[in-house]
């Protein structure tokens, strides 16, 4: 296999996760009687350009993008998060009623109705029927297509170039990161300014973020790699921000590669950091699986000896990341007999591989667990916030990631 990125033959690998089903494959209760699909989860790194890729698969990328379930509003944190984004580089880039801002995967609409209700004009791109017709209910126009080359050429020629083009979470989980950006490169006005969020690969190597790793998520990027992929466009990274969600993101701020504007110390600075830290040795990945190892087995352990003493254990959100975490461990609904889940579109469904149910939140109160596994981490603190009423009566909170903790 070639590095997606820049074509050399890729020989290091990074992690090894055996084989599971797409992450995003919910399963009803008819399901459960039919065979299930399962794919290699196996990630290796470029050692030219250091892009960190999950193995190619024999024509699955239409199976990992089918009936996706995500809906971003489930989440006030993200919401919040969205809305500060909003007035910021409003602010930053004088955005007014002229202006033309592009979303790309703009999910449910979480963050252009920030747009909208500041009057300034906005198109979201999302192929997804069942998030795109909640944006559209919130009077966002949407083009329910995939984003590449093709359509930001379309968009340059019908008039709606872009002086905001923006996309979170969206850039790490493109089959094709060239075709990608070379799309924005096309649908980019002259002047303006493209921004992406992404999970930043020295956050998840340092903090065993292993269980971020699924099949729908292609890429894991570096500033360095980000850069290079800008610079083939004839697009450059000229701001970055670190920032702490998803574990530790990058948002980098894009422009074409003649604007005037200068390259901030920012980015020198990360490049130099990502540097000392050895994300240009290969002797830095090669000893990940090790530690993602150690990770699951702990997880794994705790649960085992909370059955031994006769505890309760349900674990809180459906995530994928989740689902990455109990299929390398092995988990059934034996030593995990639910999950609970705000999103109504994943309720009374079961986790991919594992079958564990997806039940509404309201169970976890009634039942009671004496331990709330919380799977996506990443908001645990919001998750515990929510389930207070449930620490005052006893119940401990567990999370396995980066290494385990019970709280
Ligand atoms: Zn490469």
């Amino acid at each position: 296999m070639n590095c997606r990125h820049c074509g050399s033959a890729l020989r290091c690998d990074f992690l090894d996760l055996g084989f599971a089903p797409p992450s995003n494959a919910y399963l009803t209760a008819e399901d459960l009687s039919k065979p299930e699909l399962y794919f290699p989860l196996r990630l290796k790194v470029c050692e030219e350009c250091w892009l960190v890729q999950t193995e190619d698969y024999a024509s699955a990328e239409s199976l990992f993008s089918a009936d996706y379930a995500y809906f971003s509003s489930a989440s006030k944190g993200w919401l919040a998060h969205a809305a500060r984004y909003v007035e910021t580089i409003t602010k930053r880039l004088g955005l007014g009623q002229k202006s033309m801002v592009v979303e790309i995967a703009s999910n449910d609409g979480y963050l252009l109705k920030n747009f909208v209700a500041a009057g300034i004009p906005c198109l979201g791109i999302e192929p997804t029927a069942s998030t795109a017709e909640a944006a559209e209910a919130l009077g966002i126009p949407v083009r329910r297509e995939f984003f590449g080359e093709a359509l930001g050429k379309a968009l340059a020629e019908e008039g709606k170039s872009a002086d905001l083009i923006l996309g979170n979470n969206v850039y790490a989980h493109v089959p094709d990161i060239n075709d990608f950006t070379r799309g924005m490169k096309a649908a980019l006005k002259p002047g303006g300014t493209i921004t992406l969020e992404f999970p930043h690969v020295m956050r998840l190597i340092e903090e065993n973020q292993f269980d971020t790793v699924y099949h729908e998520h292609f890429s894991y990027l570096s500033l360095y790699t980000a850069r290079k992929i800008f610079g083939s466009a004839g697009l450059r990274v000229f701001d970055v921000e670190e920032l702490p969600t998803h574990g530790g993101s990058l948002r980098v701020y894009g422009c074409h590669a003649d604007d005037p504007r200068e390259t901030t110390d920012a980015v020198t600075t990360l490049l130099a950091e990502e540097e000392r830290r050895g994300l240009r040795t290969s002797a830095l990945y090669a000893q990940f699986q090790a530690r993602a190892e150690q990770v699951k087995n702990d997880a794994l352990a705790f649960l085992l000896e909370a059955k031994r003493e006769g505890k309760t254990v349900a674990a809180y959100g459906a995530a994928a990341k989740g689902n990455t975490l109990l299929n390398f461990a092995g988990v059934k609904p034996d030593l995990l007999p639910f999950v609970c889940d705000a999103a109504a579109a994943k309720q009374n469904k079961f986790m991919p591989g594992s079958h564990i149910p997806i039940l509404h939140p309201d169970t976890i109160i009634e039942r009671r667990p004496d331990y709330v596994m919380i799977l996506p981490w990443n908001i645990a603190a919001e998750v515990r916030q929510q389930l207070a009423s449930l620490a005052e009566q006893g119940t401990r909170f567990v999370t396995a990631v980066p290494r385990l903790q019970i709280a």
